[in-house]
């Protein structure tokens, strides 16, 4: 079980002209099993020691020691797989994801662990029960109270197994009553044998904890019963590594996109660094892959500034498994995602005879299948046999201005309709210029098929067209691959001005 050391550790924000101490020389051991509590005034730095020793953010200098391994200069990578390995995040904020029931809230926490997904319901009924609101597990996270909410999270906290829970401010937003009853609920999980970290500013909730930790001004004091501060033990050092957190079997599932959709739409980065890690800091072990592969993938040249248009790319075997839950949704959460103006995807679905009718002849083409704003998103200019529009649906199709000629269709003012592999579809424009995606013009695009159940899988590729708006591209095409296939986002191809990894990106914007 991991006890955590803490020795000489400062932490400095700011850069050589202006800085902060937030810490200052902090040593401190945490066994496991402990129950600790964090107190200090606004500014002491709290949060900062917390989000330390919860790898949220990495020290200026000193030694951290979580089991005996060094953890204080760990990379990115490995501080992310060691933060999903040994921390849950229990926020002020409740992070819980709108669209999915109480009960799947609490088994998203086990999507990343490996949990045996027959085991993750009983898991997260017994977790719930736990905490004494197993009547809400079908409940929608918007039907619930403050304290309700604040519970789930800490259920999922439950259910996630990790062995050290840590909170910020947990009842920061609670009245006294409801106080009380999530305090209980933490109870849970230290009979279930999790070190309980935990920062507040209220009395009533430092009580229940066994030690009391006051942050004073970058500084550590501990209060013990004789009232004066503790001396730490020498540092041991070991030689044993630890293997770093392994990775876990990650499922591709809707609930998972739901994750990465749901918090990084929320309004507010510096939130939603916090939220990211809070709902699915395993989520980001499966981005690890990203960077290497990604960053080869920049356009040096690329104007990342001026740029607005982020295209994604999923290609090669087993893509209908990465989009088994269909592209509406994908669409749809493409949309959500903050500085996102207009988003289409693009289903190739092979090639296709397409004719104006009997008796005239067929030509072989390939088709797309659409989702979403293709007209904005793929920056087309269409000649529309009636007034414009945004997306398609399935009967209806608009045709390349090519293929219009290759096939002699009739002038689209005149509502022509065409067969392509024999379904009559409804002309409602010719695409006379396609910048983003050239081939266009020699091709059809139909509107997709808005149910999963019938839609034809991809045969080969799936491409979203992302307009983002001014200056949004690069957070975008980071975003963009998490979202298509948050189990492997390293698949996904971005052109886009710069990108680096999710989990990259917060590491850095948290060690500012
Ligand atoms: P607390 O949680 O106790 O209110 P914090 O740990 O948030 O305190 O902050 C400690 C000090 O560090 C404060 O002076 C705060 O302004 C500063 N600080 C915190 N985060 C940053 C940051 N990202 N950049 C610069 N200064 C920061
Ligand atoms: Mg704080």
């Amino acid at each position: 079980m991991p006890g955590l050391t803490l020795r000489d550790i400062t932490k400095r924000y700011g850069t050589r002209l202006s800085s902060v101490d937030a810490l200052r020389g902090v040593d401190l051991d945490v066994p496991q099993g402990s129950y600790i509590a964090i107190q200090g005034e606004s500014g002491s730095g709290k949060s900062t020691l917390l989000n330390v020793l919860g790898l949220l953010d990495a020290p200026s200098t000193g030694t951290y020691l979580i089991d005996r391994q060094d953890v204080a200069a760990l990379k990115e990578g490995a501080a992310c797989a060691h933060r999903s390995e040994t921390f849950a995040f229990v926020f002020q904020a409740f992070h819980l994801l709108d669209r999915r029931s109480v009960v799947e809230n609490v088994e998203l926490s086990m999507h990343y662990r490996g949990v045996d997904p027959r085991r993750m319901r009983t898991r997260a009924l017994a977790a719930l029960a736990d905490v004494g609101i197993a009547d809400l597990a079908d409940a929608k996270p918007r039907q619930l109270s403050g304290g309700q909410r604040q519970r789930v999270a800490i259920a999922r906290a439950l259910a996630s197994g990790a062995p050290i829970v840590v909170a910020d401010e947990p009842t920061g937003n609670l009245d006294s009553s409801t106080t009380e009853a999530v305090m209980t609920s933490f109870e849970n999980l230290r009979q279930h044998g999790a070190t309980l970290i935990l920062v507040t500013h209220s009395e009533q909730v430092a009580q229940h904890a066994d030690r009391q930790i006051h942050v004073v001004d970058g500084e550590v004091q501990e209060r013990t019963e004789e009232g004066c501060t503790e001396n730490p033990p020498p540092i041991k050092h070991h030689e044993e590594p630890k293997t770093p957190g392994k990775a876990s079997t990650v499922r591709p599932t809707a609930a998972v996109r739901d994750a990465a959709a749901n918090l990084l739409s929320r309004p507010g980065r510096a939130a939603g660094l916090i939220a990211a890690i809070a709902v699915a800091a395993t989520l980001f072990v499966a981005t690890l892959g990203l960077s290497a592969t990604a960053q080869q993938q920049v356009s040096e040249s690329f104007d990342a500034v001026k740029s607005r248009d982020v295209t994604a790319t999923v290609s090669g075997d087993g893509v209908s498994a990465t989009v088994e839950t269909g592209l509406p949704d994908v669409a749809e959460s493409l949309a959500d995602l903050n500085g996102s103006a207009a988003v289409a995807i693009l289903e190739d679905l092979g090639t296709a005879s397409v004719r104006v009718g009997a008796p005239r002849e067929a030509t072989d083409t390939s088709t797309y299948a659409s989702y979403g704003d293709i007209r904005t998103a793929l920056r087309l200019d269409i000649d529309w046999t009636d007034a414009p529009m945004a997306s398609l649906a399935s009967n209806q199709v608009l045709v390349g201005a090519y293929l219009a000629e290759g096939i002699g269709m009739a002038p689209v003012d005149l509502a022509p309709t065409i067969e392509i592999a024999g379904r009559t579809l409804v002309v409602v424009g010719v695409i006379t210029d396609s910048p983003r995606a050239p081939d266009l013009l020699g091709k059809a695009v139909t509107g997709g098929d808005e149910n999963p159940e019938t839609a034809n899988p991809p045969t080969s590729t799936v491409t979203a067209y992302v307009v983002t708006e001014m200056g949004a591209a690069a957070s975008i095409a980071e975003e963009a691959p998490l979202v298509l296939d948050p189990v492997q986002p390293e698949r996904v191809d971005v052109a886009s001005p710069r990108r680096r990894t999710l989990c990259a990106r917060m590491w850095r914007r948290a060690s500012r």
